[in-house]
């Protein structure tokens, strides 16, 4: 949205092509107050959603909602696209640069992928992803037995949300604690009162539901096992960027990207290839936020403007 607005004062006409319902990524599932953005304190995500996306409408930018880009083809003027708009319909557009700005999306694979007995416990809603989901269900599991799985900051925070408020917590760290220092303290203090369970360097093994509730075995090494009871599981296992659908793309598969699928860009948003650009989440693994994403766009679109008028 950024880089649209940026590029229309600049004197293109973007056009945003987004699958989803609504314009505002992953700020639509961040119902907390955001007190991050300099001069908009005090808003969700959805209410800042709204108030870029208000912006954008308000600037009269194309924007295609429910459409996804399924063919791009190189020319000599930049790119001839095709879009997919609901079912049946789609689009032919002509472009003279590329933006990906695609962001993030939680990393369940690692689990889902992995882990026998995880399959099944995910569809029917018993092991959950999403770093904010264990809100909604709190006062459900007054009394019971969670398992937070990982070992950083959205890990530490569940824990703590949910040992401070109702259940009791297991903690299980594949590795070590990587949560900053701040957070980490606050459930080092759970673990002394008791209330949170840590069990580092423990790999599950696997998930088996029955009439007590979920068994999860840990190994630590060959030798050394333990296994414990819960009745709802929350991992919080990272995020892996939105790209790829770029291996579909013809052009735009042989775009640089890093070892966890990362787009590589430099200082001003160029890709490795012509005339493409990557910018927000899906180009920043270092420090994901929604001021450096909104900065982004702004620095694309001069990128933009200085390299497709020279
Ligand atoms: C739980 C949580 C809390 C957070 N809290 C904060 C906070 O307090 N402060 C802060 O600054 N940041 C916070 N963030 C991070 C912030 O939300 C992101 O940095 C920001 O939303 C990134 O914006 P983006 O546009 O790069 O990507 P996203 O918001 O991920 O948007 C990407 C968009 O691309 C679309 N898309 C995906 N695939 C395709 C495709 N193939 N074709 C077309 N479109 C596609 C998606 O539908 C989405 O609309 C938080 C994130 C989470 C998950």
């Amino acid at each position: 949205m950024s880089c649209a607005l940026w590029s229309k004062r600049l004197g293109f006409s973007p056009v945003l092509i987004e699958p989803g319902t609504a314009l505002g990524g992953q700020l639509l599932e961040i119902n907390r107050i955001n007190r991050w953005i300099l001069g908009i304190p005090g808003r969700t995500g959805p209410a800042l959603a709204e108030l870029y996306s208000t912006h954008v409408l308000d600037e009269a930018i194309d924007v295609r909602l429910g459409a996804r880009l399924v063919s791009v083809m190189a020319e000599d003027f930049g790119f001839s696209l095709v879009v997919r708009e609901g079912e049946n319909c789609t689009a032919s557009l002509s472009a003279q640069a590329l933006v990906i700005a695609t962001g993030l999306r939680v990393n369940s694979s690692d689990i889902l992928g992995l882990i026998p007995g995880a399959l099944p416990l995910y569809e029917s809603g018993l092991l959950s992803f999403f770093p904010l989901d264990h809100l909604e269900s709190m006062e459900a599991l007054e009394g019971k037995r969670v398992a937070v799985i990982g070992g950083g900051d959205n890990a530490h925070f569940t824990a703590r949300d949910l040992a401070s408020r109702a259940a009791f917590t297991h903690l299980l760290i594949r590795s070590r604690p990587r949560a900053q220092p701040v957070v980490r303290q606050e459930v080092e203090a759970l673990i002394r009162q008791g209330r949170v369970l840590e069990h580092s360097g423990a790999r599950i093994t696997g998930f088996h539901q029955g009439s007590g509730g979920i068994a999860v075995p840990l190994a630590r090494n060959d030798s050394d096992t333990e296994q414990i009871e819960v009745d709802r599981i929350f991992a919080r296992t990272g995020f892996a960027p939105n790209t790829e659908f770029l291996a579909g793309l013809g052009h735009l598969a042989g775009l640089e990207r890093n070892h966890d699928g990362y787009v590589r860009v430099d200082a001003w948003k160029r890709a490795s290839l012509s005339f493409v650009y990557a910018i927000g989440d899906v180009a920043n693994p270092d420090y994901p936020s929604v001021v450096a994403a909104v900065a982004d766009g702004a620095v694309a679109a001069q990128a933009i403007a200085r390299d497709v008028r020279v």
